[in-house]
Formats: structure tokens, sequence, C-alpha cells
């Protein structure tokens, strides 16, 4: 017999790669849909494929590192065509038999919902819809995520899901969900007014070591090599009264001291968004520590946005430079200058901050692109006094680069979202170099 209120099973699946690391990285699109659910009346089980604090896991200190750390892996054989790439392979997360195991501990879901992220670890995301359709074989699965909205054909055709979402989840969950489950509600929050969101649900993990906040949606900017406007068409801001408050709460629930920022436009408008923001966290005197792995939009450091940022407490700030190549720069985005970076870093410095809390994020093997030019970003942002972070380039479909990227590339990056992986440095013209990369990290880390 059906009961009253569907149960629905949320899981963030494990990822496949040559490297994997967790840096402050939550499924926090998944724990907004499961706080939106609950805040519905439906029941939800949450798994976890990625959890770094599994109770059959050997316990590591949560806190260390700020709430970063290794995930567990499993070596796993190489997929087709990248045999020849001359580093392990692995499955991230917990073990096979912990999931299936947890998998029959809990009740037959009504519906699974999953998410998904990188485009190439997707057959992570297929291995975990495949043991989940062995424990339960008649359970509709519905993907989500940026490999579902980016690579939606692709999903359908190869992930197993049953159906796939693309794009913000929240504004059609409800609709989804009742159309799965013939359990239909009304809405009680707007989808397009963050600030009516409930809280992601975050007393849902088995851990809580530092807790993630979006306090925008979405990007002003269209650089080429990036698929947040595809992602978030629509930019949405909180008002900053809302995310002091949210911040207390957690402060006080959970007793954690390291934030996370994950917005992709942090700083952007900020006389109307950051300053405030930042005034009420300094002026609530919270005592905790902020942290932003996603770069932050350098033309806006000033004296005054640098200050207040130090004064709150922000202890891991990355700054979204990509290069100091004006030939690159001027066909890739035109987000900052060289002038604007350097005032930038100087104001951060005169602010408090040292160098190894301004890491700099400097973009390798886009199209094209010679080693050189590499060197000469790496060597630009050490002269600033700040510190040079190599991200390496994974094209993307649905950014502007990605025509560009198909055509330079090695591999086949049409036909198979694998070869997509930024490890193999696709779209370098010379076959996959561990001197190359050896030379540069080391360049970087001088
Ligand atoms: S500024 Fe950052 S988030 Fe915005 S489009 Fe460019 S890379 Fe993406």
């Amino acid at each position: 017999m059906k009961r009253d209120t569907p149960h629905i099973l949320l899981v963030n699946p494990w990822i496949h790669d040559f490297a994997a690391y967790d840096v402050w990285a939550k499924p926090l699109g998944l724990l907004t849909l499961a706080s939106i659910l609950r805040f519905h009346g439906f029941n939800i089980t949450y798994l976890d494929c990625l959890d770094r604090f599994h109770p059959k896991a050997s316990q590591t200190d949560p806190y260390a590192r700020n709430g970063r750390g290794p995930y567990l892996k499993t070596k796993i054989p190489k997929p087709g065509g990248l045999e020849d790439i001359p580093r392990n392979f692995s499955r991230y997360g917990i073990k096979e038999k912990w999931f299936r195991e947890d998998l029959r501990c809990i009740e037959t879901p009504d519906l699974v919902l999953m998410t998904s992220m990188m485009t190439y670890w997707y057959t992570g995301v297929q291995e975990t819809i495949n043991v989940i359709k062995e424990t339960f074989s008649d359970v509709t699965i519905v993907l989500g995520g940026i490999y579902a909205s980016l690579c939606y054909e692709h999903a359908l055709n190869h992930s197993g899901a049953h159906r796939i979402v693309t794009g913000p989840g929240e504004k059609h969950l409800l609709e989804m969900v009742g159309e799965c489950t013939g359990f239909s509600v009304n809405a009680k929050f707007d989808p397009d007014d963050l600030d009516t969101y409930p809280y992601p649900a975050f007393e849902i993990q088995k851990k809580i070591n530092y807790i993630p906040l979006q306090t925008s949606k979405g990007c002003p900017f269209a650089c080429k090599y990036c698929a947040s406007h595809y992602l978030n068409p629509k930019r949405m801001v909180r008002s900053p009264e809302s995310v002091v408050e949210e911040i207390r709460y957690h402060l006080k629930k959970y007793k954690v001291k390291d934030f996370v920022f994950y917005d992709d436009a942090l700083l952007v408008d900020a006389e109307k968004h950051a300053i405030p923001m930042l005034e009420g966290i300094i002026n609530a005197g919270l005592k905790i520590r902020f942290h932003t792995p996603n770069a932050v939009h350098i033309r806006e450091i000033s004296r005054q946005t640098a200050r207040l940022m130090f004064q709150a407490g922000f202890k891991t700030l990355r700054l979204g430079l990509e290069t100091t190549s004006l030939e690159i720069r001027n066909d890739l985005d035109k987000k900052v200058t060289v002038t604007e970076f350097t005032q930038a870093v100087t104001c951060l410095k005169e602010a408090g901050f040292d160098k190894n809390m301004i890491g700099v994020y400097l973009l390798a093997g886009l199209p094209g692109q010679q080693t050189e030019l590499i060197e000469n970003s790496i060597q630009s942002v050490k002269q600033t006094g700040a510190t040079p972070i190599l991200a390496y380039y994974s094209p993307i479909p649905k950014t502007s680069l990605w025509d560009q990227a198909v055509a330079s590339s090695r591999y086949p990056l049409e036909s198979d979202p694998i070869f997509t992986n930024n490890a193999i440095l696709p779209c370098q013209n010379e076959p996959f170099s561990w001197k190359t990369i050896s030379r540069l990290k080391k360049l970087a880390a001088k």
C-alpha cells in the first residue's frame, strides 16, 4: 500500500577520475532540494557516496584543514580511450560494499533524486545508478545537476537514469516530484526569491564540519570558458540581512567555525550586496573563518572591500585572473586588466592578507595556449606577492569556447564527455606530458 507522503531518496554519486580532493565540495543544490522537500512534508533519506566520514571509514578529524581533506578511493580500470594516460584512475568515495549495505538498510523509496557535477565524472554517476537499480529495480531515478544540464542527450542515453532534468532544480522540483509520485503540494516558497528558500538540510549529513553559503546565483559576465550563464541564466541575489541571519543560525546550531561561499559572483555589485553583508557580519561580532574556493571578481576588490573581507574573517581568498597575457585575455573575457589585478593585490595586502591567503587562479591547457604564456602569468602573479594556482582547463559544452576546444583537441570531445577531463589537458596540441605539468607546478610552487 502507498504511504500518504512519498519517501524520496537523494543521492550524491561517486566521482571517477585520475585525481580528486575534497576542497569544500558539498552538494549544496541537493541539500537545498532536500530541505524544500522536507519543508513540504516529504520523507527524505540522503546517501552521500563521497562521505569522508562514513561510519565504516577510519575516522579522521573533520575540522582539520578547515574542513578540506582527501576522499576515500578505490583504484578502478581506466576508461576506454584513456588507457595510455600514465596515472591511476579511481572511484572516489565510499566503498561499493558500504553503499550497497546502506541502500539495503533503507525503506524502498518512491523516487530517487541524484545530482551530478563535472561532465567527465559521468561514469561515476552511471555506476551509482546501476547499484541503486540492483537494489530498487522498480524505482524511478531522476538525474539533475551540471552534467545532466550540459549533456542532456548524453545523460538520457548513457546515465541509466529514467528522467533527466536540466537547469536549477528548485523551480520545477515540486511539480516533477508530483508527476513521479502522484503527490502534489503547493509551493511554500518563491523559486525566484532566494530569501524565501528554507536553509539547506545540513542536518542530514553525518558530519557538519563547515557550512557552504550561496548568497547569489549566476554571474553577469560571460567568459568564453565558463558555463555559469548557461547553468544559472537568471542572476538572483539574497538580501545581506538574510545572509547574516543564516550565518548566525548555523553558527548557533552547528558550532562550526568555517563558512564557505559558493557564489560565482560574490563581490559583483558590492555596494548593494557584499559590503552591507560584510558590515553585518563584522557588526554581529561573529568569530568565524570564511573561504572563497570559487574565485571572486578582482575588479571589485577595493581598499574598502579588502578591509571588510579581512575584518570579517576571510582566510582563503581565490582571485579569478586566468591569465596575464593580453592576447588571450581579449579573446576570452573582459573581466579584469593586469593593472586592476596589481591594484587589487596591493589593497588586499594593505588590509592584512598575506601571500598564502591570496591564491590566484591561472588557466592552463586552453586551446592553442603556449606553455610559455602560462609561465609568464605565473611569474607575473609571483611578482605581486600573491600565490599562483594552476587551474587546468576543462572544455565545457554550451560555452563559447567549446567549438574551438573541439577543433583543437587531440580527442573526440563531442563523442564522449570522458575526454573533457582537465587532468589529461585535452586541448593541448602535444600528447599528455607529466614533464610539462610538473615543470609548471614547480614554477608555481617555488
Ligand atoms: S566571471 Fe567567473 S563565474 Fe562569471 S562567467 Fe567569468 S569565469 Fe564564470
